[in-house]
C-alpha cells in the first residue's frame, strides 16, 4: 500500500526529472496537493512530510477545512483552483494565498473590492478557457489582454495564466497555446498540468502543477 506522503515524494521525483529533461529548475516548480474533498485527516500526513501548498476548489470546504490545520502547521498556502462567485470574494481573499480563477471583469471588480477592504493583496492567475469550451470556466482567449489591463488598473498583482485543458484530448498544444499567450503578455506564472499531464505540462512551461488524485488516490 502506498500513502500520500509515499506518492508526494515519487510525483517530487517525477517532477524533478521532467525538469531535468526541459533544462528547467525543480525549484522554478511549485506543486499545489489539490485537497479538495479530502478530510483533514488525509491531509494531514502531507503537512506531517513537511508539505505546505495546497488547493481547494470551493470557498465553503477551504473555510471548514483549513483554519485549523494552518493552526497546527506553519506556512501553510492555500490556493483557490475552482470556479469563484463574486459574492465569495471577501471570503475567498481572506481564506486563500492566491486565486488561480479570475475569469471576468465583475470578478476583478469585486476582487478589488475585497482586497481594498480588507486591505489584503493576494496574487491571482487569469484563468484562460483555452479549448473554448461553452461549459467550461476561464475568459475567451481573445479577452485576455482586457480582463488583463482591468486587473491590473484595479491593483491586482496578476501572476500568471491558468487553464484547465478539454479532458479528452491530447494536452500538450493546449499548453503551448498557454505558454505563447502568458509570453505574449509579458507574466511568468503558468498554472497548468494535472495528475495525469503534470510532466507534460512542465516540457511547456508550468510553474504551477496541480495534483490530486495522482496523490491522495481517486476521489470517491
Ligand atoms: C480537481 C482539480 C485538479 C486536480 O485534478 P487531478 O486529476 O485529481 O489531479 C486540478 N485543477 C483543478 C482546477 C481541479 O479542479
Amino acid at each position: 500500500m502506498t500513502d500520500s506522503s509515499e506518492s508526494l515524494r515519487a510525483i517530487q521525483e517525477k517532477i524533478a526529472k521532467a525538469a531535468g529533461l526541459a533544462q528547467r529548475e525543480e525549484d522554478d516548480i511549485d506543486l499545489i496537493a489539490i485537497s479538495k474533498t479530502r478530510s483533514a485527516d488525509e491531509i494531514r500526513p502531507l503537512l506531517e512530510a513537511g508539505h505546505r501548498l495546497f488547493g481547494e476548489n470551493r470557498v465553503q470546504e477551504a473555510a471548514a477545512k483549513w483554519p485549523e490545520l494552518r493552526e497546527a502547521f506553519d506556512g501553510v498556502k492555500v490556493h483557490l483552483v475552482g470556479q469563484l462567485q463574486s459574492n465569495k470574494a471577501d471570503e475567498a481573499v481572506q481564506l486563500f494565498d492566491v486565486i488561480h480563477s479570475l475569469d471576468r471583469p465583475s470578478l476583478v471588480k469585486a476582487l478589488a473590492k475585497a482586497m481594498n477592504k480588507q486591505d489584503r493583496r493576494i496574487p491571482c492567475f487569469l484563468q484562460v478557457n483555452i479549448g473554448e469550451e461553452p461549459q467550461k470556466g476561464g475568459c475567451a482567449i481573445g479577452d485576455v489582454s482586457d480582463l488583463l489591463e482591468s486587473a491590473q488598473a484595479a491593483g491586482i498583482e496578476v501572476a500568471g495564466l491558468m487553464c484547465v485543458p478539454p479532458s479528452v484530448v491530447n494536452p500538450a498544444p493546449h499548453f503551448a497555446l498557454l505558454a505563447k499567450l502568458a509570453k505574449d503578455h509579458g507574466l511568468d506564472g503558468l498554472s497548468m498540468g494535472m495528475s495525469g499531464d503534470f510532466e507534460t505540462a512542465i516540457k511547456l512551461g508550468a510553474t504551477h502543477v496541480r495534483v490530486g488524485t495522482a496523490l491522495f488516490g481517486k476521489r470517491v
